[in-house]
């Protein structure tokens, strides 16, 4: 028989608010002392009172767009409440019953389309470090501000939940509502996967596995999962609902608590914050100010560029962004110098922080395109646009600088070529090649090359060799 999985993916994203969701402190923890950055409000000390943060609002709409959703005039928060020691209010809170965000999709790059279900606003919880007998506790994460999306359960495989989890990572990043950080777990990916025989009209009973952070890890899971529940159900036992964690050095999901039946949270609506309604003007404002999107970067480039190449840009956004800035002629050379140099460079994450500017780069392409520079002089210019000591001065003076400019005027390039036919040790080479030996013309090129100390074009010197031999 064969089984048909299906998966659904939540995913919380970490906004890059200035400061928290409902307090004055620095959002940005990163580098800080633990409990560093908490104000009384994000424990809810008796009295404090919380204060939603605007921008967080600004941002949740940029994020619905980005995913084709409805953005809802009317949302509210509510508490969830659960005892946790990283959550000092013994609450979330969240958004139930009002989300901002309506529903919506995701297309893949495959074109295939997951429905978004809705996407809420909500405070994170702290963060737990546990040891032997003892574990701390630090709340600089609490009220992060978080937007947590919610698929339909669309997914039918290992590899469109990868895709999903991607492109809800460009999306994210391209509409600058997140720093995208995934290594920091600014964004966590907890997947629901269930497996039914084909043909079935029931799904599954499904497992969850919560906090995945990287793409990988999510496709192994889900793959490791399908394969895992399979073999339950053909040994005629049934799938048991419960949350699973994920070990990635033994790529295994092992049982943690299994849910027999939904928990309680006792949501009620938050007292402390006023329901937040939004005109339509105000959304139409701030929608207005969504960036480019990978989807509008594809249909710009995709007569210009190969598709692999496109997709790799897509996955660095500063160089989509900067390829964006050059000019069209030169588009398809610095994409190249991008995916093929720049990215098999050791520093290449530095780099990406400090790109040259669109000038020097179109005024690279410009000297490749008239065959000033070669395609390796090329690529040498380029990686010094990125050396600190060098780059100030730009691409034309550090080709000239380094003596890469190659002869192009065909008078200067006969003289020399002439010279060097002169030199009696070339004499030898001439007479082979006037006989038929064909390879001798690589070593009279050579010795052309040595003579302009390398910087005749190649191919221009050869042509004249031709004619002056034949
Ligand atoms: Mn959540």
């Amino acid at each position: 028989m064969k089984y048909i999985p299906t998966i659904g993916i939540e995913c919380h994203v970490q906004l890059s608010t200035k400061t928290k969701l409902f307090s004055e402190v620095d959002n940005d923890a990163r580098g800080k002392e633990p409990n560093s950055c908490v104000s009384p409000v994000d424990y809810a000390l008796p009295g404090m009172l919380p204060r939603l943060n605007g921008e967080a609002i600004r941002l949740a709409i940029l994020a619905g767009r980005a995913m084709n959703c409805e953005i809802n005039a009317q949302s509210r928060f509510d508490r969830k409440h659960y005892f946790y020691p990283d959550s000092p209010k013994g609450y979330q809170i969240t958004q139930f019953y009002h989300p901002i965000i309506g529903a919506g999709f995701v297309e893949l790059p495959s074109g295939t389309k997951i429905r978004i279900e809705h996407a809420h606003l909500e405070g994170d919880a702290g963060k737990l470090t546990h040891f032997d007998t003892y574990s701390l506790v630090d709340l600089n994460r609490v009220d992060t501000p978080l937007i947590e999306i919610v698929s339909m359960p669309d997914i039918h495989s290992a590899k469109d939940a990868h895709d999903y989890c991607k492109e809800l990572w460009r999306l994210m990043c391209y509409a600058g509502v997140t720093y995208g950080d995934l290594y920091n777990g600014n964004m966590r990916f907890d997947i629901n996967t269930s497996v039914a025989p084909e043909g079935s009209d029931k799904l599954g009973t499904r497992t969850e596995v919560k906090n995945l952070n990287s793409f990988r890890s999510v496709e192994r899971a889900v793959e490791y999962e399908i394969e895992r529940q399979t073999k339950v159900l053909e040994a005629g036992e049934e799938v048991v609902q419960e949350t699973r964690g994920w070990n990635d050095a033994t790529g295994k999901t092992t049982g943690q608590r299994s849910k027999e039946e939904a928990k309680d949270y006792r949501y009620m609506p938050e007292p402390d914050i006023p329901p937040i309604n939004l005109s339509a003007e105000f959304i139409e404002a701030e929608a207005a100010k969504l960036p480019m999107m990978p989807a509008d970067y594809r249909a710009k480039f995709s007569s210009v560029l190969p598709n692999d190449i496109l997709e790799i840009l897509l996955d660095y956004p500063e160089l989509m962004q900067k390829t964006n800035e050059i000019d069209e002629k030169y588009v398809k050379t610095i994409a190249n110098l991008f995916t093929s140099v720049l990215l098999a460079e050791e520093k290449s994450a530095e780099y990406l922080n400090d790109l040259p500017s669109a000038k020097d780069l179109n005024e690279l392409a410009e000297m490749n395109t008239q065959k000033e520079l070669s395609s390796t002089a090329t690529k040498e210019v380029f990686l010094r646009l990125f050396d600190p000591q060098m780059k100030e001065r730009g691409a034309k003076t550090i080709a000239k600088e380094l003596g890469l400019i190659q002869e192009n005027d065909l008078g200067a390039l006969e003289a020399i070529v002439d010279t060097v036919l002169a030199k009696p040790e070339t004499k030898k080479a001439q007479d082979d090649f006037r006989a038929g030996e064909e390879k001798v013309i690589g070593f009279l090129v050579g010795q052309v090359m040595k003579e302009s100390r390398g910087k005749a074009n190649p191919s221009a010197v050869q042509e004249i060799l031709r004619k002056r031999l034949s």
